[in-house]
């Protein structure tokens, strides 16, 4: 018999997470130790001064210390690498944070590169990508590692599964791979390259969408009963995507009246009614990352100060 399709919560796993999180910042604090993350954010992006203030926020929450370091658009990259030295040799800072993206005249690799892979809660330092290869213990990036916290408290089974990552970046297609075969899943990447992507979408038990593409994957690219990931976030202000993507939705139609845009993921909504389960945008997978962030700052404090590990 067909089993109904599941909406996989973000919001509601995000939630839990942090509440555990929590619970070991106060047993952290109460040994002694109080976890910090400082976040570099360079100039005025607006949505990166978002993020940051929702980052910050959650460290308030959950009781780790945070500061923020604004140097001005003009910065250097020696001035960066000068404050990163700084917060890599300081005891009190257990993650760093560069916020990106850096304004082009800096040096992003240079920058992200010199953050001390013990406090790169972000996971994006070439030691931290090698020891997630080598499946061995270190700090994984917040989002496909997301990903494994809603698929393992959803009770899905990874193992064994044909997992297709479609997306290769650094940041979310690579390690999400990474992640799903040391979790012993068979693994299939797909990029802007592979020929015939539906072909292997449509053989997939586990779909992860990470590539910008607003509804790429049609209804007619996956398997029935297949788990839909949908990492994607598109803003679409077009009032005829609102209308291909949510048809009848007065909700969306609502907020696209108001707002001028909506999100779409990168999986056409279309296909999440045949599927076993789904993550939807907004509410899915995005909501996990902060709660990740905050994980991994306090991983990381017990890890380098030894404190309640
Ligand atoms: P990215 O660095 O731009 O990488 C996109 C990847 O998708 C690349 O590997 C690219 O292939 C591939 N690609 C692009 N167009 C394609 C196509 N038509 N067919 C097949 N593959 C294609 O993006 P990203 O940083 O990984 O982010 C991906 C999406 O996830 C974005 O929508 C982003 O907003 C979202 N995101 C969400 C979160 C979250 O918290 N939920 C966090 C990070 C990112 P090539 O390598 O061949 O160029």
């Amino acid at each position: 018999m067909d089993q109904p399709t599941r909406v996989l919560d973000g919001v509601k796993i995000a939630a839990e997470i942090k509440a555990e999180v929590g619970a070991e910042v106060r047993a952290l604090k109460a040994a002694g130790v109080t976890p910090g993350l400082a976040v570099v954010l360079v100039g005025h992006v607006a949505a990166s001064e978002i993020y940051v203030r929702s980052k910050v926020k959650a460290c308030a929450e959950l009781g780790i210390a945070s500061e923020s370091h604004t140097p001005p658009e003009s910065v250097t990259t020696e001035e960066l690498l000068a404050l990163i030295a700084e917060l890599n040799t300081r005891d009190s800072v257990d993650g760093i944070l560069v916020q990106l993206p850096l304004p082009a005249h800096v040096d992003t690799r240079r920058v992200l590169e010199a953050v001390s892979p013990a406090k790169d809660v972000d996971g994006f330092h070439p030691i931290n990508a090698g020891l997630l290869q080598a499946g061995r213990p270190g700090l994984k990036p917040c989002t496909p590692a997301g990903v494994m916290e809603i698929l393992r408290r959803s009770n899905i089974k990874v193992e064994g599964a044909h997992a297709v990552v479609l997306g290769r970046s650094d940041i979310v297609g690579k390690p999400m791979a990474m992640l799903l075969l040391n979790a012993n899943a068979t693994v299939t990447v797909c990029h802007s390259r592979t020929v015939d992507i539906a072909r292997y979408t449509r053989d997939a038990d586990i779909l992860v969408a990470a590539i910008g593409r607003p509804g790429f994957v049609t209804a007619e690219m996956v398997k029935p009963g297949a788990i839909l990931i949908d990492v994607g976030i598109n803003r679409i202000t077009d009032v005829a995507d609102v209308h291909r993507f949510f048809p009848g939705d007065a909700a969306r139609a609502k907020q696209f009246a108001e707002r001028g845009s909506t999100l779409v993921g990168d999986i056409d909504p279309a296909a999440f009614a045949t599927s076993g389960a789904y993550t939807p945008v907004p509410g899915g997978v995005g909501a996990l990352t902060i709660a990740m962030l905050m994980h991994n700052t306090v991983q990381a404090a017990k890890a380098r100060r030894g404190a309640g590990a």
